[in-house]
């Protein structure tokens, strides 16, 4: 089978490290259940920034926030290795800018998650995933955005959106609310 999975937000929790760098940057103590209560995507408003400041923000701590130590959602990195070794073929489709590609997929391996040559997609705008996704003939599609897997909608790729806090209102696809539970039930 051929799975295909957004990165930020969707494998890995860039939401809760932008956090926890914005909190060190503007010495504020917001905790990460903040998070589950805000339906943005963006964070800024938890620190009271304009979305002007808010995206000068982001922009200027981009680099730290998208190379440090973020981490993965629980049983997600285990689930693509596992899916690697059973002989699955890994895809990566993340809009990230192209200027980032090189060092997003070394960061990826870096951390463990398998990545075969060619497999690795990045610097489309959000509504150009679906030519990549429809030229891949992925059977699975996993991504935190419900508006990239409305632009699906007319395929055969079977959708998932990972649950969050500010796509609650979506109800098309199955949730991801943990991905512990998909590595179990492979396990099986
Ligand atoms: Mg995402």
């Amino acid at each position: 089978m051929r799975f295909g999975f957004d990165i930020d937000d969707t494998l890995i929790d860039l939401r809760g490290h932008a956090l926890s760098i914005y909190n060190r940057k503007l010495k504020k103590e917001i905790e990460a259940s903040a998070l589950q209560q805000l339906n943005t995507l963006e964070i800024h408003s938890l620190y009271d920034l304009t979305d002007d400041e808010g995206f000068k923000m982001w922009n200027q701590h981009q680099e730290e926030i998208f190379f440090t130590n973020c981490k993965a959602f629980p049983g997600a990195l285990e689930l693509l290795q596992k899916l690697a070794a059973m002989g699955h073929e890994i895809f990566y489709i993340t809009a990230r800018d192209a200027d980032y590609c090189q060092q997003t997929k070394a960061w990826m391996k870096q951390f463990g998650f398998p990545i075969e040559e060619g497999h690795f997609f990045c610097g489309m705008k959000d509504h150009e995933k679906v030519n990549i996704i429809k030229d891949l003939q992925l059977d699975y599609y996993v991504d935190d955005k419900p508006q990239i897997l409305h632009t699906l909608k007319e395929t055969k790729v079977t959708c998932f959106l990972k649950d969050q806090s500010y796509n609650q209102e979506a109800c098309d696809w199955e949730r991801i609310k943990d991905w512990q539970v998909y590595l179990r039930n492979i396990d099986q």
